[in-house]
């Protein structure tokens, strides 16, 4: 028996359980939580975060971690056990290198700063937030230079969400992508294709699209013996550990779609942390800077999952094909008229917006060039915050062809920045790209997909993606995962070619 091992085991055994209470509060603070108990929980979530960070970063971790490698000199590279000791180790030095009194002050920048956030983008006033904004900025570029990178300093903070991944490696990429994917949009906005999304926009009961969202997703695999779904403000996935790994749904729309989308994208994410291997149970990792239950290999690996499942599989003809029938008999008169045809067209309908999170799939990684560029610029060092508002406006103006009227359908719409989250938009298109690199393979692997799909047969479906993606954790680093799978590294080809098929036949391009 691995003695060292299982001494490692058992330290972080208590720092996982810790951080997992941890998550459970800050589930019932989304879901629950009376609004009074903020205070409290706060101080609450300050407790269980200092105990697990002093006892990760302790001598004494230190030393059952090193006397771990020393057992398992000679262990096959591929097992569990030195994926996990591998992985252990990038977090446990990543971590040591943050002074303690960093953490506390970007802890109270972080929450001072989305406070202010919050009524900045109420009042849509940019010059509010920017004394925030500033300090938030100075304290990631100080956390990226404990750090030390090579190349450049925004590369220290993706490797937070994207262990491994460099800025280079992405300007690469976008600078594939950007090009085309503008190229499409425009094709699509001169297209004199009838694509008619009103039909959506019709009120159904929100109770039945709620129960039609948990039936696909039971279908789709995503196990309720070890999750369940609630209603919060924003969807998320938590885990609480891995065999408790829960999502939540909004339910503010009667238009169709949003909840279903919402609830398949979220089974994606947790389908994937509930197939992650038992073997890495216990065993915390960093995820941001933050300590973990997921284990997850990446953020981008992670929305690659619920990406394919809201995207490829349920905006999909042969998706609806299976659905379309099951859908009329649910809403009767709300689909009277409405054939599949017509109802697939609707929701696949791309119109730019300037509001991201509202982004369809032809217009989506737009948004994220835009924010990529400017995190990059005021990370390096070559753009001010102060000019933001004027920066978001023209790129606004050249990848969407809107112009924003104000600063919170602008600069100020999303939270990440005021969280502290710079470096962590990539990671949305990322997961798009990953997705459809996945797909490639996956219809290579499972030439009999379509029909099954149309089937409601998604078995095979998740077997695959336990086997390849799910079960392996954090054993990898995310490119060397992505490799493995598809003898591939990062490409915007399959993404690419796979958009302009699917919006060439709806939009009937030349
Ligand atoms: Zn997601």
């Amino acid at each position: 028996m691995a003695e060292a091992f299982e001494k490692l085991r058992g330290l972080c055994s208590t720092i996982y359980d810790l951080v997992g209470a941890n998550e459970v509060l800050s589930w019932d603070e989304q879901t629950y939580m009376p609004p009074g108990g903020g205070e409290g929980r706060a101080r609450q979530h300050a407790t269980l975060e200092r105990l697990s960070h002093e006892l990760f970063v302790s001598d004494e971790l230190g030393q059952a971690l090193e006397a771990a490698e020393a057992e398992a000199a000679g262990l096959d590279p591929d097992s569990d056990e030195a994926g996990i000791l591998r992985r252990l180790r990038r977090d446990f030095t990543k971590k040591r290198r943050v002074p303690a009194e960093w953490v506390e002050e970007f802890a109270q920048a972080q929450s001072l700063a989305f406070q202010v956030w919050r009524q900045a983008k109420i009042d849509s006033d940019f010059k509010a937030f920017q004394p925030e904004l500033e300090r938030i900025l100075a304290l990631r570029r100080s956390y990226a230079e404990f750090h030390a990178p090579k190349g450049s300093l925004y590369d220290a903070l993706l490797d937070d969400y994207e262990p491994g991944m460099k800025a280079t490696d992405l300007r690469a990429v976008f600078d594939e992508l950007r090009p085309r994917q503008v190229e499409l949009v425009r094709s699509i906005s001169e297209s004199k294709a009838a694509v008619d999304e009103s039909i959506l926009l019709r009120p159904f009961d929100i109770k039945k699209q709620w129960d039609f969202g948990l039936e696909v997703i039971e279908h789709l695999g995503y196990d309720f013996r070890r999750g369940r779904q609630d209603e919060a403000p924003h969807p998320f996935t938590i885990t609480l550990h891995l065999d408790d790994v829960r999502i939540t749904n909004w339910s503010k729309a009667e238009a169709f779609g949003s909840i279903l989308f919402a609830s398949m994208h979220e089974a994606g994410h947790a389908m994937y942390e509930q197939g992650i291997s038992p073997a890495m149970r216990g065993f915390p990792t960093l995820s941001g800077a933050a300590l973990d239950p997921s284990h997850s290999v990446s953020l981008g690996i992670h929305e690659s999952q619920s990406r394919m499942m809201e995207n490829l599989v349920g905006r999909s003809r042969a998706f609806w094909k299976g659905y379309f029938p099951r859908l009329q008999a649910i809403f009767p008169s709300e689909l009277e008229g409405v054939d599949l045809e017509a109802f697939y067209r609707s929701i696949n309908r791309v119109k730019p917006t300037l509001i991201r999170v509202e982004a369809d799939e032809a217009t989506y990684n737009l948004h994220i060039m835009l924010r990529f560029e400017i995190e990059l610029g005021l990370v390096e060092g070559s753009l001010a915050v102060a000019d933001l508002p004027e920066i978001w406006r023209e790129k606004t103006q050249d990848y969407l062809g809107l112009t924003p009227p104000d600063d919170r359908s602008g600069v100020l719409q999303d939270i990440h920045w005021s969280d502290g989250y710079i470096g962590y938009f990539p990671t949305y298109t990322l997961g798009n790209l990953i997705a459809a690199q996945l797909w490639e393979k996956i219809r290579q692997d499972l030439p009999d997909l379509d029909r099954q799909i149309e089937q409601a047969q998604f078995s095979d479906l998740l077997a695959w993606l336990r086997e390849k993606v799910h079960r392996h954790g954090a054993k990898y680093e995310p490119m060397e995962l992505l490799h493995r799978i598809t003898g591939e590294g990062l490409s915007a080809k399959p993404y690419l070619q796979y958009l302009t098929e699917k919006y060439s036949e709806i939009y009937e391009l030349g």
